[in-house]
């Protein structure tokens, strides 16, 4: 239906209710398949609930950078640190962690952060048909990402690790001095010398209502969300695949796997090898300050960030490498609060709520999309990590495509699922 072309109806299940997975039921929907949705959790509860809702174009940078091996020992001293790792996870991750490091070579990163430009120039268009569909108009500004910084150092540091790549990545920005700075954002204390300022990057007021909005649409149209935790996943002899449940047991042609950072057990269950793993971050939700912001703001030296939302003023922050079981360990965002009084005028520290997630991650940082070779009629939809909430649609438009036989207009072997 995408592009006129008449596509054959099949029956397709989803697993995981996150962007990645109600946006991919949308778009498989419009193409006039049955969608099933299973997921134990109500839709968008989990990582995408609680994301810092950027439409993050400007985001090709990755998470390791030249050093980190050498930063390795101090981030398992500080629990508290931007990156922190815990001992106890350390054999687990061994794998995922030594190719980050190969990741983080300058060739590498390069390459990583053009596959990842790819997805991001296309993130928008693909977000607007579903922001239409759902009426979802209301939980989108045009605000922009501004990233402040007080030192000199941080921002020639910012510079040197940042700007060769947002150029060659072809990504949309302005520096900015002192002056500009209390224009545009006169909400925050008059202490930062310099920023960097995305200017294409929009700006959600609550992901978490955003993907519920999807969903809802999703079921107005027919679609079927059900409330099932995936146990079991095999081919058939009849072509078929078949879809063990904590309930039940599904039939389908199309199973898409979009489980966030629990996609791995799912990879496991048809003896696939996903080096993913969980990044985890966290945010607590304030009251807002008067003035207040014009925008989100990212607070360059501290690494954290600051959202005007719907429900109050959001700072989130944080990359834990912990895995997915482990429990929360919020003195990192505690301490940001406490910082982002003195960065933001009328700043109440007084915590509404706090919260974790896991981004779904792998070391290149590069999503795992597409079809599963040998394995007709099975595809990956995850691994979107620090840009997930901005890919959601992007995933769903291409899985689509390939389910329909079209031209996805990406060349998607950089994302296979088997790529390890
Ligand atoms: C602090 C923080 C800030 C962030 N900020 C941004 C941002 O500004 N912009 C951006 O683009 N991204 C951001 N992200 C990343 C983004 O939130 C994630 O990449 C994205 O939400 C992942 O979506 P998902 O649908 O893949 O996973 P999820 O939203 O986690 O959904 C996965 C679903 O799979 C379900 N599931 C698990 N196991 C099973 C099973 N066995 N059977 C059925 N279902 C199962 C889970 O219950 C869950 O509902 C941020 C993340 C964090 C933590």
């Amino acid at each position: 239906m995408n592009d006129g072309t008449t596509v054959s109806p099949r029956k397709a299940v989803v697993i995981g209710a996150g962007i990645a997975g109600i946006s991919t039921a949308l778009y498989l929907q419009r193409d006039g398949h049955a969608v099933t949705v299973l997921d134990p959790e109500p839709p968008g509860s989990m990582t995408s609930y609680g994301n810092a809702g950027l439409i993050a174009t400007y985001a090709t940078i990755p998470t390791a950078t030249p050093g980190i091996l050498m930063r390795v020992p101090k981030m398992l001293m500080d629990p508290s640190g931007p990156l922190s790792l815990r001992w106890s996870y350390l054999p687990h991750l061994a794998p995922w962690l030594l190719s980050l490091v190969r990741n983080s070579a300058p060739d590498r990163i390069r390459r990583n952060a053009l596959v990842k430009s790819i997805l991001l120039n296309r993130a928008w268009n693909d977000y607007k048909p579903l922001i239409a569909s759902a009426k979802a108009d209301e939980l989108f500004y045009a605000g922009g990402m501004l990233r402040v910084f007080r030192t000199e150092a941080a921002f020639e540091a910012m510079k040197t690790r940042e700007l060769g790549l947002m150029d060659i990545t072809g990504r949309q920005y302005e520096l900015l001095g002192v002056d500009e700075i209390r224009q545009m954002e006169p909400g925050l204390e008059p202490v930062f010398q310099h920023a960097i300022f995305s200017t294409d990057t929009r700006n959600m007021r609550n992901p978490g209502r955003l993907t519920e909005l999807f969903a809802a649409d999703f079921t107005v149209k027919g679609g079927t969300i059900e409330q099932e935790a995936v146990t079991s996943l095999s081919g058939s002899a009849d072509g078929k695949w078949r879809i063990g449940t904590d309930r039940t047991e599904h039939n389908a042609d199309i199973v898409v796997v979009a489980a966030g950072a629990w996609s791995t057990l799912i990879a496991r269950m048809i003896g696939l090898r996903l080096l993913l793993d969980t990044e985890r971050g966290y945010h607590v939700m304030l009251s807002p300050p008067t003035p207040g912001l014009n925008r989100s703001v990212h607070f360059g030296e501290e690494g954290f960030i600051v959202c005007p939302m719907e429900e109050g003023y959001r700072l989130s922050t944080g990359v834990e490498l912990a895995g997915v079981d482990a429990p929360p360990d919020y003195r990192r965002i505690r301490r940001a609060v406490g910082q982002a009084t003195s960065f933001i005028k009328g700043f109440d520290t007084i915590e509404k709520s706090i919260w974790m997630g896991r981004r779904p991650s792998t070391p290149d940082t590069v999503p795992i999309l597409g079809a599963v070779p040998n394995r007709g009629g099975l595809y990956f939809a995850t691994g979107g990590a620090h840009i997930g909430m901005t890919l959601g649609p992007t995933f769903g438009r291409i899985i689509a495509d390939l389910v329909a036989g079209r031209d996805p207009g990406v060349d998607l072997s950089p994302y296979r699922p088997d790529r390890w």
